[in-house]
């Protein structure tokens, strides 16, 4: 038993998934925390998949992988879950890592159930938050598990799942939850070629076109943005933040109460069934900060809310706060920004 921490490492066209990259950052920070709590060594280990992948995986590894196992196969080309989910289940048994973790991905929440089902493992889906902790049941103690932390009920509470009686502990993390450490172009790793064990018979998938569907913002690389929510009002209301946005340099984003209200497009929510996102700066604007909202931006490094409510729950975690009408405030904004500028 490897006992190692492993992330599946999504790629696409040639492409590395960001949630991977971040997923290897925050396996790092596991197998730190695993090995100073146990005197181990475990390292962080990634599984590659494609067609021509090799040259992909300097990179993981430069991330903080110390070895990326390759799978090169034409049939590996485009995720199909049968020869995927094959090919992982047969790497797990023979190496059995302690820890898998995939991106939320489409391919991840579709790969990670058919894994777990296969090893007859857990899998804990979406998580905000992993840490290495014990954990104590019906008088047996199970040390250095893996916290899987994620909300529960509606955003009501944060759940802490636990699947201690059975290894690879598994998890699907969402893309911009887990910090991304800056990669580091000195280090080495090992890269290991795995010859592939897909069949024609298991490819009977076939994929006839594949149409991208471009999404109108990418909010995860946003470094300034502007939320609208239920206080904006009407869409149209969302014009003067889109033009407050321009001004700035910003992406727009919104509350799930704004989308659903058609002020603006689902590719804009922050939250919990939303985006992600960390900018440098977050600037909420007739948003009152529900549980579910905040999950998808309080790691923002600077927060300013705009808000007619004194008491709305946005300031609790504001940095400044604005207590204010939006079509009042905005302008004025806008006008202190232009002037600086
Ligand atoms: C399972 C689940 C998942 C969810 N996922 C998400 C998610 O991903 N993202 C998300 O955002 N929500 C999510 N929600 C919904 C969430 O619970 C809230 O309902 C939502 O965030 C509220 O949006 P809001 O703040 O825009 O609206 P409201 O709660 O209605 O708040 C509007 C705010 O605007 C202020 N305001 C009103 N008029 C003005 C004005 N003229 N000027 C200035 N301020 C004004 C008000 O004081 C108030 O604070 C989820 C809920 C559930 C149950």
């Amino acid at each position: 038993m490897s006992n190692n921490i492993w992330v599946f490492v999504q790629q696409d066209e040639g492409k590395l998934a960001d949630v991977s990259l971040q997923l290897i950052s925050k396996a790092t920070d596991l197998a730190k925390d695993y090995n100073s709590k146990t005197g181990s060594s475990v390292v962080v280990e990634a599984v590659l998949l494609g067609e021509k992948v090799k040259d992909l995986a300097s990179t993981v590894i430069q991330y903080g992988a110390e070895k990326v196992f390759c799978v090169e196969d034409a049939r590996l080309k485009f995720y199909t879950p049968v020869p995927y989910a094959k090919v992982m289940v047969d790497i797990i048994k023979k190496e059995e890592p302690q820890i898998i973790l995939y991106g939320a991905t489409t391919t991840g929440r579709d790969l990670g159930p058919r894994v777990a089902s296969s090893l007859k493992v857990g899998l804990t889906a979406d998580c905000t938050d992993l840490q290495i902790g014990d954990y104590e049941s019906k008088g047996e103690t199970y040390e250095n598990i893996l916290y899987q932390i994620r909300p529960a009920f509606g955003g009501n509470i944060v759940a802490t799942i636990v699947a201690p009686e059975k290894k690879p502990q598994m998890a699907t993390v969402r893309e911009g939850v887990m910090k991304l450490n800056d990669p580091d172009s000195s280090r080495k790793g090992e890269i290991v070629e795995i010859a592939s064990i897909v069949d024609d018979m298991d490819c009977l998938t076939e994929i006839i076109e594949r149409v991208q569907q471009e999404k109108s913002v990418n909010l995860t690389a946003s470094p300034i943005i502007v939320a609208g929510g239920m206080g904006v009002g009407t869409k149209e209301g969302f014009d003067i933040i889109a033009d407050f946005a321009k001004t700035i340099g910003a992406d727009v984003a919104a509350s799930r109460a704004a989308v659903d209200a058609g002020f603006i497009h689902k590719d804009h929510q922050v939250g919990q069934t939303g985006v992600t996102v960390r900018p440098k700066l977050y600037i909420a604007c007739g948003i009152s900060g529900a549980i579910q909202h905040r999950a998808g931006m309080d790691e923002s490094a600077k927060i300013i809310a705009v808000n007619n409510d004194p008491d709305a729950p946005i300031f609790q975690i504001a940095h400044y706060g604005i207590v204010g009408e939006i079509s009042d405030v905005i302008p004025k904004l806008k006008k202190a920004f232009t002037a600086k500028a």
